[in-house]
């Protein structure tokens, strides 16, 4: 019982690899649309290992999209460290450490901070309590590279 529950918890914001119909042929604004995401994000996809059928217009096959998005969601989070934003288009963390961020304070008295990502693929993101956050401006401060 309780495994389905964390189960469930894990997929939270992760794309699912069911989401495209396995015999279907995509084009890009239809990945896009599908998978809530933007042209960015799609070409790191794309770099990341996402097979594509090359044309005008370049189409994706729906088997493709699913196996791209399970070995994605495999390896997801697990990369992000303490004080990083998982960036959904890189797949990766980016620390909350360095460089221009944004805080948001949440009705729930949380904060979400963002930071753009380098690489233009979007933004990185990450909840943390009032007291982390208190610990991340104070590392911040003491971060010659801030
Ligand atoms: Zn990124």
């Amino acid at each position: 019982m309780t495994a389905s529950v964390s189960d469930k918890k894990a997929r939270r914001n992760l794309q699912s690899s069911t989401a495209a119909k396995i015999n279907e042929l995509y084009d890009s604004q239809d990945v896009i649309k599908l998978y809530g995401i933007n042209r960015n994000t799609l070409l790191n996809w794309i770099k990341a290992g996402l097979a594509y059928i090359e044309g005008e217009p370049r189409l994706f096959l729906g088997a493709d999209l699913n196996t791209f998005q399970k070995k994605r969601n495999g390896n997801s989070r697990k990369n992000v460290g303490a004080y990083e934003g998982y960036c959904p288009g890189c797949r990766t963390g980016h620390s909350l450490l360095v460089g221009d961020i944004r805080v948001k304070p949440m009705s729930t008295g949380n904060f979400r901070i963002y930071r753009a990502c380098p690489d233009g693929a979007g933004e990185a993101g990450k909840w943390f309590s009032k007291e982390e956050l208190a610990v991340i401006y104070q590392l911040r401060e003491s971060n010659p590279g801030a």
